[in-house]
Formats: structure tokens, sequence, C-alpha cells
């Protein structure tokens, strides 16, 4: 399971079985993706001097690692797809999975929407993935996007940490910035650059072969932690990805501290991977004006949405 934002709750709550979206046929639904929305002026991209000044503001990242090439991005995204669908089947098998009209689903998708149609600037192939998103009844506190576009939230993010709109378009910026910067593609890349060694990389490479290996990897991407760079890196761009969807950058704040409460009880390498502390929040703070004049700009959105109410208590089975 993917590491990000994930911690032990505080509160043990019921496992899965009791824990979930009820019994009703339509758990059936596999969860579709959501139509990526067009954007108007993608045709311009080569074309700056014609894009509004505020196409070039906002924050900036370094360049990726050169070692990131030795994995291939469709191999990647491809694992990640596979996982994913691995992922869901299951949680559609113990009922976990949200049917597609349930509210925070709707809610998750909405929001999506907008980030996703602020992403193509970021990686180009973001427009040919087939984006999903998914929402599990699990109480973990834990949210990810896989390489591709594939999305899931834990019911226990949404509920325990009463998340706002604004809130959600942070983490869910954070994840899918991830994926735009690949940076699952560099910590594989870099992980097994180590481990095989150059020579073995570039027979990889020689022969073709690079796909086989990334599918042997595809187990990796269940156990992945990213850097701080990396992490810092996300929180960046995930800022800048939900203030131009029209939601504010400032609830990076309100979150981390959220997070932080919450957190005093994570074991040690959630807390390694994502610092909740104030080094974080006050990087958070620090570049809130790279995007405030996006934000303020931006078209916001028309709905919101209720914070997630608990889950209801299933039925005993039988
Ligand atoms: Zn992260």
């Amino acid at each position: 399971m993917p590491q990000d934002f994930d911690y032990r709750p505080e509160v043990q709550l019921p496992a899965a079985p009791s824990y979930g979206f009820g019994n009703c046929a339509c758990h059936r639904e596999s969860g579709g993706g959501i139509q990526r929305s067009r954007r108007i002026f993608t045709g311009l991209l080569g074309a700056s001097a014609l894009l509004p000044a505020w196409a070039s503001e906002g924050v900036e990242v370094g360049k990726t690692s050169v070692l990131t090439r030795f994995v291939s991005a469709e191999g990647i995204e491809s694992a990640g797809a596979q996982n994913y669908q691995q992922m869901m089947v299951k949680a559609n098998q113990q009922r976990a999975l949200a049917p597609a009209n349930h509210p925070q689903l709707l809610r998750l998708r909405a929001i999506a929407e907008r980030i996703i149609a602020q992403s193509f600037t970021w990686n180009p192939r973001a427009k040919q993935w087939r984006w999903e998103v998914n929402l599990i009844a699990d109480p973990q506190l834990n949210a990810f996007c896989m390489p591709g576009g594939k999305i899931a939230f834990f019911y226990g993010i949404l509920e325990k940490l009463k998340l706002s709109d604004d809130e959600v378009a942070t983490i869910m910026g954070h994840e899918v910035a991830h994926a735009l910067r690949e940076h699952a593609r560099e910590r594989m890349a870099k992980t097994n650059a180590t481990r095989l060694g150059a020579g073995v990389l570039s027979s990889l490479l020689g022969l073709g072969n690079v796909g086989d290996a990334v599918l042997g990897m595809g187990g990796q991407l269940l156990t992945l932690t990213f850097s701080r760079e990396d992490e810092s890196e996300a929180d960046l761009v995930g800022m800048e990805l939900a203030a131009r969807a029209g939601y504010d950058p400032a609830a990076g704040v309100s979150l981390w501290q959220k997070m932080s409460a919450g957190g005093k009880s994570a074991p040690p390498q959630w807390l390694s991977t994502h610092p909740a502390g104030p080094t974080r929040i006050r990087d958070i703070e620090a570049n809130l004006p790279k995007v405030q004049g996006l934000y303020d700009r931006a078209e916001k959105p028309k709905q919101r949405f209720e914070v997630a109410p608990p889950l209801p208590r299933r039925a005993a089975p039988g």
C-alpha cells in the first residue's frame, strides 16, 4: 500500500468488513474513469507570447534526474494501472469501494476534474492518462495518485481530519504532483540503478527489456516512499494546481496543522516521509505569495461539498 499520507489512526476502528458502504448491488460498479476536461488554450502552449501573463506565474521546481529515463514512462504507468486495478477489485470484493453515486466520491471527482484540467502543462503525457478517482471505505488516513493518474482516497482521511474542499484539493494536488513529476519512476530508476548497477541497466536498455524490469517492480509501487525533496516539490506543485483550480492554497497550512495533531501516534517512517512539523508549514507559507495571484484570478468552483460524515456501521452479515 502506498505510504503517502498514511499513518495509523489514533483510535483503532473496526476492520474493513464492519466499516463499509453497505450491501447494495451498486458496489459492483468499478468506479469508472472521469472525463478530463479539455483545456481551451492547450493548442497555444508553444506560443507563450499569446498566453496570459499568469500562465508563467507560479512555483519553481528543479530538474528531473537523468536516471529517470532508465525506467520507461509507459512501463511505470502500466505497472501503476495494474496495481490500482488489483486494489480496486479487492476493495470491491470487500464491499469497500464507494458506489458511483456516493456523495463523497462525487465530491472527490468534482475536485479532481478541476485539478486534472490544470495538470497538462506539468506533464504532457497526462492528457492521455486514463484518470481514475475512487474512494475506499478504510479508516486509514491515506490518499495516493499512482503513475498514470490513478487516484484513491481512504475514507478515514476525509472523515477524521474533517477536510474542507480546499484541504481535499491540497492533498489531491500533492498526490497528483507526485504522478506528474514522475517521482515513482525516478525513485525506481534510482533504487534499481543502485541495486543492479549501471552495466545491467545498460544491457536492459540494449535488449529493450525495460518493460519486463518494470513489471517486476510493480510490487514496489505499493511500498514506495518518496524523498523529502520529492515531498517538498509535491507540496509546491500541488499548491499551484489547487490555486489554478480555484481552491485556496492557504488550506495547506490548516491541513498540515491537522496532520501534525493527528500524527502524534504515527510510526516514525510516516513522520520521516511526511514531516508535518513547522518546517513544512513554514515552506508552504513562504510559497503562498507565488500562487496567491493565480488563486485570486482563478474561476472558483460553483459547488461546495459537505464535510464527510462518519460512515454508518454495516449491518451484521446473515
Ligand atoms: Zn507525498
